[in-house]
């Protein structure tokens, strides 16, 4: 047993001295099957929502009407969920009402594939109801029951299938593989800020290109704003993002419609998945344009030209930002308050000059230092 299940052990414990039924679920069973590593444990229980606040003295609610309720032990967090089923879906979305059921088997088939359906007791023993070793040992990603109910009760889980077939590198069974593309069009009925955060995690995986692949072949790209259809041919292999504004970067150079309003992201991520766009056009690295951009913001754009084998520019990012005497204007040495002293004019005039003053600092043909500065600004106004 990993030391994450050691430490969450308390609160199996716990539970069970009270009487309630209690398991690890989801993500992290299989991930610990896989032998990857291991984000957050989630806890499946046979107590009520406020049966488990009652147990434990930190807690946080996180969605009682959907059996959530955090529990907070050692430095921990965990997701304690009361065993449930889901009723009717009108709308494809969110389940109507939640039923708490008493039964885990019950819990387990509310899940979305075989493989995050595991659930293991406090002494690491598997509960494998729908023979998701064998799944896990072909590496196979196939829905929990029939696969077209359960992408109709929820698409999202289409975009969540393809993620996960990407990030663990499956292959996704046919039947479930047909069901993502007949209920593709369902899509649209999902928010978009819960398909970004699937597609995102998808770029993020180093198996992304087999992601795009998937979401072709299955044709959901249609239902997302801005695709259109991939030629996988222009991406590089083996491309790590090292972010997600880099990755959004890269779909937004590749597809012309791409809109990232219509994703809805925030003004931020939009800023940042811009500038990289433009910094990634730039012909060569500069001083002027180092500074303007930023490190992060070349680093990443530079990496994505290079992993796309454009012609590489030499002078990396790196050697021309050691170069910079200033990152920002506020490192100046010389103020406007300095200029006026010495008898400049305030109004627009001195912002000009401050510009120069500022330019002239990054490009090294002028020294950072009062004496030097104040000496340039006789210079230029004699
Ligand atoms: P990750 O490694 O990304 O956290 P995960 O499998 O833990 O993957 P979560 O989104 O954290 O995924 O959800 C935890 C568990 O809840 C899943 O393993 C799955 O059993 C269940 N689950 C989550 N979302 C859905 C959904 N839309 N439909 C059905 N089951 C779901
Ligand atoms: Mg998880």
């Amino acid at each position: 047993l990993q030391k994450e299940f050691i430490q969450a052990q308390v609160v199996l414990k716990r539970l069970q001295s009270e009487g309630f039924e209690a398991y690890f679920v989801g993500g992290s069973v299989r991930d610990a099957l896989l032998g990857r590593p291991i984000h957050d444990i989630d806890i499946a229980t046979s107590a009520y929502p406020e049966e488990v606040k009652h147990v434990f003295k930190k807690t946080f609610d996180l969605g009682i009407e959907h059996g959530t309720v955090l529990v907070l032990s050692g430095k921990q967090q965990y997701e304690v969920t009361t065993f449930r089923t889901e009723s009717k879906y009108t709308d494809y979305r969110r389940p109507d009402k939640v039923k708490f059921v008493s039964d885990l088997t019950e819990d387990l088939k509310r899940r979305d594939f075989t493989v995050n359906a595991f659930a293991m007791t406090v002494d690491g023993e598997i509960i494998d109801v729908f023979d998701a070793l064998s799944d896990l040992e072909n590496k196979i990603l196939r829905a929990v029951g029939k696969a077209e109910e359960r992408f109709n009760e929820d698409a999202l889980r289409i975009m969540r299938g393809m993620r996960f077939a990407a990030d663990l590198d499956f292959d996704i069974e046919d039947e479930t593989f047909e069901a993502m593309k007949s209920h593709a069009k369902l899509l649209p009925k999902i928010s978009i800020e819960r398909i970004f955060v699937e597609l995102e995690k998808l770029m993020l995986s180093p198996n992304w290109r087999k992601g795009l692949r998937t979401l072709n072949q299955s044709e959901a790209f249609k239902y997302l704003p801005g695709f259109e259809e991939l030629d996988l041919n222009d991406f590089s292999e083996d491309y790590q993002f090292k972010s997600s504004e880099q990755a959004w970067a890269l779909l937004y150079l590749k597809f012309h419609t791409f809109d990232l309003k219509a994703w809805k992201v925030s003004n931020d991520f939009n800023k940042k998945t811009k500038l990289i766009v433009k910094a990634y056009y730039e012909k060569a690295w500069t001083l002027e344009n180092i500074y303007s951009y930023g490190l992060e913001i070349a680093q990443l754009a530079d990496d994505l030209k290079f992993g796309q084998g454009l012609e590489l520019d030499l002078s990396i990012p790196q050697n021309i930002y050691d170069l910079l005497q200033i990152h920002s204007k506020s490192e100046i040495l010389v103020k406007g308050a300095d200029l006026i002293k010495e008898g400049h004019p305030p109004g627009p005039s001195l912002g000009q000059l401050l510009n120069k003053i500022e330019l002239n600092i990054v490009n090294n043909k002028l020294k950072n230092q009062k004496e030097e500065i104040l000496a340039y600004v006789k210079t230029i106004s004699c």
